[in-house]
């Protein structure tokens, strides 16, 4: 699977809007909910925004889910896939029994369904794909990760950043099984293949883990717009350094712009309430029950 990168469009500088996905508000459940912010933006070189992100919440399971996803597919069939992905996940999360992460798995193995089955009926969306990354918070500290591609998850902690998730492109196997380095899979002419993607087939292979989210963590979803054009460190000092979550969504997607803006940038930042960041006084460090920035600041969310 080959995604976007043979065409090249003229820059049009037009920021695509962030369509942020909600679903209900907060639950007044009393239950400390996270700062969330997030945004995407269409880059510098291409002309459709193929990202899209999405937040809900589920006020009776006391549970958020933070969608990223990056479709793939020429005329509007990538920009087709990842909307359809995070609007049908937003649906199927609180659907069906079991536990998160087998809901989590349901809900990923149906919009794959749906999203075939589209691709099927209407000619111009053959072959149209999307990766996914999906963090769930629960109530009482639960937390899991569920992706397929190579849109991450990364998680700040105590001054540093780690990448939760494992590229599924053909370029992190390389790199993992020694044949090149990281340094080099940044440049490899192959970087845009990826291995699992959503609505390609009619099974889809999805990775799900736990978390074990401790207070004060930042979870960072993204595309590759962002981790393919800015190294880890980068990412980490600017989301550490900035005012507040808003802020650091907007230096992340300046960076990746200033980096070359190659591809569409998304990025979705859930800080957990806690001692361990932000710091007293950091504008943050009010946030608390239904205590959701960004997205709801936004004209769209309407
Ligand atoms: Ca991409």
């Amino acid at each position: 699977m080959r995604r976007g990168g043979t065409r090249r469009h003229r820059p049009t500088g037009r920021t695509v809007p962030t369509e942020p996905t909600l679903d209900a508000d907060s639950p007044a459940t009393g239950r400390i909910a996270p700062a969330i912010a997030g945004g995407t933006h269409v880059g510098v070189v291409r002309r459709v925004n193929q990202d899209a992100f999405g937040l809900f919440e589920d006020a009776k399971r006391e549970e958020t889910l933070l969608v990223v996803a990056d479709g793939l597919g020429g005329h509007r069939g990538g920009e087709v896939a990842s909307r359809l992905a995070v609007d049908l996940l937003g649906r199927n999360f609180s659907l069906g029994d079991g536990d998160p992460p087998t809901r989590l798995v349901q809900a990923i193995e149906s919009a794959n369904a749906d999203i075939l089955r589209h691709a099927n009926r209407e000619r111009t969306l053959r072959g149209m794909g999307t990766t996914v990354v999906c963090l769930l918070l629960g109530p009482n500290g639960r937390a899991h990760v569920a992706h397929v591609g190579d849109s991450r998850l990364y998680r700040l902690r105590d001054g540093s950043i780690e990448p939760i998730t494992e590229d599924h492109s053909l370029v992190a196997t390389l790199v993992r099984q020694g044949v090149i380095s990281s340094e080099e899979a940044r440049t490899d002419p192959r970087r845009n293949q990826i291995l699992r993607a959503l609505g390609v087939r009619n099974d889809v292979e999805v990775d799900v883990a736990p978390l074990e989210p401790r207070p004060g963590d930042t979870y960072l979803l993204c595309s590759d717009g962002l981790h393919g054009l800015v190294d880890d460190d980068a990412i980490h000092a600017l989301v550490h350094s900035a005012n507040d979550l808003d802020a650091a969504v907007a230096d992340l997607i300046d960076a990746a712009k200033r980096a070359g803006g190659t591809d569409n940038v998304t990025c979705v930042l859930a800080r957990l309430p806690g001692s361990a960041r932000p710091p007293a006084g950091h504008p943050d460090a009010s946030a608390g029950a239904g205590a959701v920035r960004g997205l709801l600041d936004r004209p769209e969310s309407e």
